[in-house]
């Protein structure tokens, strides 16, 4: 049994597990409650979906729930088209958020009251200074902030800027709402950190009603606090602001204290997990879209044919910990085979077509050859494949001088056809330019299914495809977005793209595969796994590659 015959979401086990089973044990909370809050300025990716398994895998493992929230705080990047792709996403993923969809920007009134109640209190100030100024006033890591002159502002003042702000009497920028904490932290998060600020822009939710926008870090442990949650999970660049959420909680009238747990984020090989970058690939045209099969989004994937369960596996195998690293793509790849090896019905393509004549075989007859769906599984059934005069196989099948351990095709040689019969190269016919155009061979009658009735042997088993009766499509191959296994290490990421990431081939395909319907998932002996796409663009079946068949993860492994 491989590792991934393991179901990986059961029986995991992690530092932040032990937190919540030790909080289960002493009887801190009645139900668990997570969220995984995606910001809707992007489509989501693998990286995401590691914190949808950890934050949707422990409210089920402590029979407690997980909620959906978009952190929708900042109205100038985020859109519908976003919030809707990432529920489509969440969703195949197999994760259900049941009734606990929620925004952040329905706490809008909530946290403004809030903020009023820390004005009240005199734990915030409106603050004129500059962007610019405020980073001078701010210090550096070895040095002491020092406060605004605005600091000291009465609560009345603060009080009436605040609503001034809210109304829409000044413009992006000109003052900003602060926590007043301590200009001398250690934790620069904790030197008056921003709070509210001034952005005269419409939101996708919200329209028009708002001039102020909360910072992520006044959002979000309070939107926690609302919907209840027990455990904020989050990556690790989020440590050094646990102090100020810890802050804003306690100084707070809130109802319920929520604990906030880094965990490392997840770096893939040969790929960018950032929004911000995935979003200038698409913008600027160097993949086709968010949902390109190169993309590491979870659409891309999906498109590509990775299953959701190869995600998750992924997911369960690469585990929860504090410690940052990269993680090989060859894992995902791994995963996605032991399903698709399962799973995936077999049939024939031949990806670059090499054209055989059968001269033996009489023309125009069609001998329908009965083929296994599943060697490994009789109960997948057989299929018929037409087996006809003109064949195509793959043109790396056969060679005019074959070196030692070359057994397939060559002049003379006997090899079986997947299925059907014994055949023999007999000539080759060869274009001006001396390429090999097309073989003709002839075949043994008395080989019918591939059985030699004489126990004759040969070395070497091709797939192929009627050239009369298959049809013909479009198969993508696909490499590595990047040819660095760091995009950007040395400079800009751009500059790492692999330009041959794409390969279109024109193939052709065992008449079957022309009904596949989008999404559908074959493997192509011999070739690979591949997914039906749902490009109509073109007047033939497109099929992506998902995966080839050798799995170079599992050799290294061994090694
Ligand atoms: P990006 O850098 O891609 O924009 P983000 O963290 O800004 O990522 P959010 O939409 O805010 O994106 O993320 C939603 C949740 O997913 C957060 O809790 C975040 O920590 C988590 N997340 C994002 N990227 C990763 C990653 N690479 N590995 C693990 N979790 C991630
Ligand atoms: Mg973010």
């Amino acid at each position: 049994m491989s590792e991934t015959d393991v179901d990986s979401t059961e029986n995991a086990s992690d530092f932040i597990r032990d937190v919540i089973r030790e909080d289960v044990d002493a009887g801190r909370h009645a139900t668990i409650v997570t969220r995984f809050p995606p910001e809707p300025n992007g489509y989501l990716h693998i990286g995401h979906a590691k914190s949808m398994c950890l934050n949707f895998g422990v409210a089920s493992d402590f029979g407690g729930r997980c909620h959906l929230r978009f952190d929708d705080t900042n109205p100038v990047k985020e859109e519908l088209e976003y919030i809707d792709s990432i529920q489509e996403d969440v969703r195949w993923l197999g994760f259900d958020w049941g009734e606990h969809l929620y925004y952040a920007s329905d706490n809008f009134e909530q946290l403004c009251a809030w903020a009023e109640h820390l004005i009240t209190e005199g734990k915030a100030y409106v603050d004129d200074l500059s962007a610019e100024e405020m980073r001078e006033y701010r210090g550096t890591l070895t040095e002491p902030g020092k406060p605004s002159p605005f600091r000291d502002r009465t609560a009345e003042e603060n009080l009436d800027l605040f609503r001034r702000m809210s109304s829409g009497e000044f413009e992006d920028g000109a003052r900003v709402l602060r926590a007043k904490i301590d200009m001398a932290s250690g934790n620069i998060n904790l030197r008056d950190p921003v709070l509210y600020r001034i952005l005269n822009a419409d939101h996708p939710r919200t329209g028009d009603a708002w001039h102020i926008y909360p910072t992520y870090d006044f959002a979000h442990g309070q939107s926690d606090s609302i919907e209840g949650v027990t455990h904020s999970l989050c990556t690790l660049e989020f440590a050094d602001h646990r102090p100020l959420y810890d802050w804003l909680i306690e100084n707070l009238p809130v109802d319920a204290t929520p604990r906030q747990y880094e965990f490392s984020r997840l770096n893939l090989t040969y790929t960018v997990l950032s929004k911000r970058l995935l979003m200038q690939l698409v913008t600027e045209g160097h993949v086709k879209g968010w949902d390109d099969p190169r993309m590491p989004t979870l659409s891309g994937l999906r498109r590509r044919g990775i299953p959701a369960a190869a995600i998750r596996d992924f997911a369960g195998l690469i585990g929860v910990t504090k410690s940052n690293s990269t993680v090989d793509m060859a894992l995902l790849d791994h995963c996605t085979r032991d399903l698709l090896n399962k799973s995936a019905p077999r049939r024939m393509g031949v990806l670059r077509p090499l054209k055989v004549v059968i001269e033996n075989f009489p023309e125009g007859k069609v001998e329908m050859i009965e083929a296994q769906n599943h060697p490994q599984d009789p109960d997948a059934g057989t299929r018929q494949v037409p087996f006809t005069r003109e064949l195509y196989v793959e043109q790396e099948d056969f060679m005019e001088e074959p070196p030692r351990k070359f057994f397939r095709l060559s002049p003379g040689r006997e090899v079986r056809l997947r299925y059907a019969y014994f055949v023999t190269c007999q000539e080759i016919i060869k274009d001006a330019a001396g390429k090999v155009t097309e073989l003709r061979c002839t075949y043994d009658p008395e080989t019918k299914g591939g059985n030699s009735p004489d126990g004759r042997k040969v070395k070497a088993t091709l797939h192929w495809v009627s050239a009369t009766e298959g049809v013909p499509a479009e198969v993508r191959l696909y490499d590595h977005l990047f040819k660095e296994e760091e995009p950007g290490a040395n400079g800009n990421f751009l500059d790492d793209l692999n330009p041959e990431s794409l390969t279109a081939l024109n193939a052709y395909l065992e008449p079957v595969l022309a009904d596949a319907a989008a999404g559908d998932t074959v493997q192509f002996e011999r070739q690979g796994y591949f997914c039906a796409d749902p490009d109509t663009s073109i007047d033939a079946p497109v099929f992506n590659r998902t995966v080839a068949l050798r799995d170079s993860w599992a050799k290294a492994k061994k090694k």
